[in-house]
């Protein structure tokens, strides 16, 4: 995989994706309100994606419907979350694979607050520039880490103030599918080691899938990269993940201690109202959203090896 780390290019883009699904979202819904978004693909001149964000060019073919409608579930569930959090007195906070996520500058976060936002490094610098340019100011105290996720990063978090002593929140939102099967069990573990008794944690959780059910995402992506490139973009969807058996990130936490609570994207499409997936070839039905708790221990060390299996 190429890229250059931007957020026009490579796995880069797919922030720029995301971030083009929550303006659509915010201009034709309620249930999100993401100002920044379509700013922010205008910014990245990705001409296809602007024109769908500012709505110049309808959706149709080119954003399933459910691609939209994920997109809010997904951030009304990552909002509630944090707030939830904040609420009960976690002042510290990381979101990892930040993208052109604002949630450091919409969010009402409680003074004191520290977010952290982790993703590559000329992603995280253009979110600030041009959110600088814009006039917005974050409402937290908003730290900037630029890593390569699929390394060890805690250092850098460290540098940055992160005490893993004080219970922190964390999320991966929209991440684990773009890295190989091990750095996710090490972010993983990262997140674990950091993280203070009564530390949150938030992401998504796909079940391995069935025989077969694979080859649909991939040639559904495949089409999807295809009608793209005929308007200009030129992007592989399907070069970017990873695809291949995984631990599920649900029963890994578990196994680490997390107690976790989840919800499929189908039950939470239900929940605010939105239309049941009807061919579901990106598999999004099976995605479960899970966010949980780490227990208060006797202070003796944490196990975080070996494979998990209990359910998340
Ligand atoms: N969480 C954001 C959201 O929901 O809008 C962004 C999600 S976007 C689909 C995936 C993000 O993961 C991108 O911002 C990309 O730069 C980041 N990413 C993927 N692989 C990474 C890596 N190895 N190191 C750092 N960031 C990475």
């Amino acid at each position: 995989m190429t890229s250059n780390g931007d957020p026009a290019s490579g796995v880069g883009a797919t922030a720029t994706m995301a971030a083009m699904a929550r303006a659509i979202a915010t201009r034709t819904d309620s249930l999100i309100d993401d100002p920044f978004a379509e700013p922010l693909v205008r910014a990245v001149g990705i001409d296809l994606l602007t024109r769908l964000a500012t709505g110049e060019l309808p959706p149709g073919d080119l954003v399933d419907q459910v691609a939209i409608d994920g997109a809010k579930v997904r951030t009304r569930f990552y909002d509630e979350f944090f707030l939830d959090a904040a609420n009960a007195g976690i002042a510290q906070v990381v979101i990892l694979a930040s993208g052109l996520d604002s949630r450091a500058y919409r969010l009402p976060w409680p003074a004191g607050t520290v977010v952290y936002e982790l993703d590559q490094p000329r992603v995280v610098e253009f979110k600030t520039r041009v959110l600088a340019e814009l006039g917005a100011e974050p409402t937290a105290d908003r730290r900037v880490v630029a890593v390569d996720l699929r390394d060890d990063w805690q250092a850098a978090l460290r540098a940055a103030g992160f005490d893993p002593a004080r219970p922190s929140a964390w999320s991966a939102e929209g991440l684990l599918g773009y890295l190989p099967p091990e750095a996710q069990d090490r972010l993983l573990d990262t997140v674990t080691e950091l993280s203070a008794p009564g530390s949150r944690v938030a992401t998504e959780s796909r079940p391995n899938p069935r025989p077969g059910a694979e080859e649909k995402t991939k040639q559904r992506l495949d089409g999807i990269s295809e009608l793209w490139r005929e308007h200009g973009f030129d992007t592989d969807m399907t070069r970017l993940r990873y695809f291949g058996e995984r631990n599920e990130a649900g029963p890994y936490l578990t196994a680490r201690g997390w107690t976790l609570t989840a919800i499929s994207t189908r039950d939470l499409l239900a929940t605010h109202d939105l239309p049941p997936l009807a061919d579901d070839d990106l598999r999004m039905g099976e995605l479960r959203y899970v966010s949980g708790t780490l227990a208060e221990t006797d202070g003796s060390h944490r196990d975080i090896g070996g494979t998990a299996d209990v359910a998340g």
